[in-house]
């Protein structure tokens, strides 16, 4: 805080364990409320001078920032190896090249800081909304706090930042990096700790002017009814549960891959993932068979062997909720396709799943209701494309969702009809210039594109 590092006033440590050796890899402070305290204090100081420095100089520091990950990147994958299992070849374009790229379009962005609206009488201007807290979960803890940093930074706003416990270490090599390109003292401020101890007191504090929380809808829920008695933001990234929709004229085999594929990303442990797929039932088991393959092609392993393409979950307690899913599924009469409760072949300890798939899922059974988050795909059948859109919109989610049909305009057609904050059709990937945000219990506001920079940002009206 304030551009040095200083002692936390909590002598609690919290001890990451690596969940691939399920040996300890790191040791940060668990933070308390007074170290909370220091850092809105320290953001609080910094916030004017910042607010006014002109959005040239805050682009040249934020592009400098991105020369410095770039520079780092070796480091931030590591990060990422040694806390989440993510497996080393495949983490730089998962989890470090999209922030980078971020941290640029961002700078780009400023300059929008300075537009000023003129209609008839009235001068819109834009200001930063002021000392932002910062919560975010494991599962992409860089690409998750870049996505809040940038435009933070970007709209002349003050940073006090909380990492996940399990995925620490990046949010600190970012303190470094701050430091090493001249951001000043007081703009970032890091506290590592328990979100059950300081994050109602980042939620709560009457210093703080907006919070962005990313994590389940159960964590978020407790963040805005903290802040609401000071009327703060809240913009929440939660939880979801998404529907991807398969038609009868799709290229079923490039479907089902996408599908698959998407589902496994990241050991499952993707928010927007696609994890029920809807598939008409003339093509049901032809695309069950398809996807028992694809998933069946996954090596599941040692983080550091090249051949691995799918790591353990990020820890053991992950892996516990996981088979307790898979479990529950076997239970309630799914049909197990691949994959199921036992170590994946040759591995014996570590926090490693099978990719797993259930066929003959129905949208009232718990697997096909409730986020899992591990590399577990539900297939429901589905008669008609009305009952598929209706299946798909039974939740109380609303992250994502996914189409695939036998072309990108009768995909489009299907997609306005999901509730959702994103539809990927035909195949797409993650883009950073679309929002991202949930529909219902999926979340408030967006990020990612140029939405997320409203989130930070308040308007003043000058009438004249
Ligand atoms: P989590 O809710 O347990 O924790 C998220 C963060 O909140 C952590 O930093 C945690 O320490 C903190 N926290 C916990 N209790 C808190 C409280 N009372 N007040 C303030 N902070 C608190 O979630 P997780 O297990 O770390 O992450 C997985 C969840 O995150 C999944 O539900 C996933 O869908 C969601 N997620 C959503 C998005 C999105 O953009 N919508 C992205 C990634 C993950």
């Amino acid at each position: 805080m304030n551009g040095e590092w200083v002692k936390s006033n909590s002598r609690e440590i919290i001890e990451v364990i690596n969940p691939a050796t399920e040996n300890p890899c790191a040791c940060v402070p668990g933070g308390n409320r007074e170290d909370v305290n220091a850092a809105v204090a320290s953001a609080r100081q910094a916030f004017n001078s910042w607010a006014h420095t002109s959005s040239e100089k805050r682009a040249a520091i934020m592009n400098a920032v991105a020369d410095e990950m770039q520079h780092r990147t070796d480091d931030l994958v590591d990060a990422h190896v040694i806390t989440m299992g993510c497996p080393r070849h495949l983490t730089a374009g998962l989890h470090i090249d999209a922030p980078i790229k971020a941290m640029r379009f961002y700078a780009d962005r400023a300059r929008q800081m300075e537009e000023v609206e003129e209609k008839g009488s009235v001068l819109l201007l834009k200001e930063p909304i002021g000392v932002c807290a910062l919560i975010n979960p494991w599962n992409y803890p860089l690409h998750q706090l870049i996505g809040k940093v940038a435009p933070a930074l970007a709209a002349g706003c003050t940073i006090i930042t909380k990492p996940s416990g399990q995925t620490p270490l990046q949010d600190f090599i970012m303190a470094e990096i701050f430091a090493a390109v001249g951001l000043p003292p007081g703009v970032f401020n890091l506290v590592s700790g328990s979100g059950s101890v300081i994050g109602p007191n980042m939620s709560s504090h009457p210093d703080v002017d907006m919070i962005s929380f990313t994590g389940s809808t159960y964590a978020g829920i407790k963040v805005a009814a903290a802040a609401a008695p000071t009327v703060k933001r809240v913009c929440q990234e939660l939880g979801g549960k998404s529907p991807y929709i398969i038609t009868k004229d799709a290229d079923l085999k490039a479907a089902v891959r996408y599908g698959v594929e998407d589902v496994m990303l990241n050991t499952g442990q993707t928010c927007n993932a696609l994890t029920r797929m809807l598939v008409p039932r003339s093509r049901y088991e032809e695309a069950v068979n398809i996807a028992r393959k694809i998933a069946e092609e996954n090596i599941v392993g040692d983080p550091n062997d090249k051949s691995v393409t799918m790591g353990p979950l990020a820890s053991a307690s992950q892996k516990q909720i996981v088979l307790k899913y898979i479990k529950t599924g076997i239970a309630e009469g799914a049909r197990i396709v691949t994959g199921g409760i036992d170590m994946p072949p040759g591995l014996h300890f570590g926090a490693y799943v099978q990719p797993t798939i259930f066929a003959d899922v129905s949208s009232e059974m718990v697997i096909s209701r409730e986020e899992i988050f591990g590399p577990v795909l539900c297939m429901i059948v589905y008669d008609d494309i009305e009952a598929a859109i209706e299946m798909a919109n039974d939740t109380v989610y609303g992250l994502s969702s996914g189409v695939y049909a036998k072309d990108k305009t009768s995909a489009i057609k299907i997609a306005r009809q999901i509730r959702a904050g994103q539809c990927y059709i035909q195949g797409s990937y993650f883009n950073l210039e679309a929002p991202f945000g949930g529909y219902k219990q999926s979340g408030n506001g967006r990020e990612w594109g140029d939405h997320a920079m409203h989130e930070y940002i308040e308007t003043k009206a000058i009438i004249a």
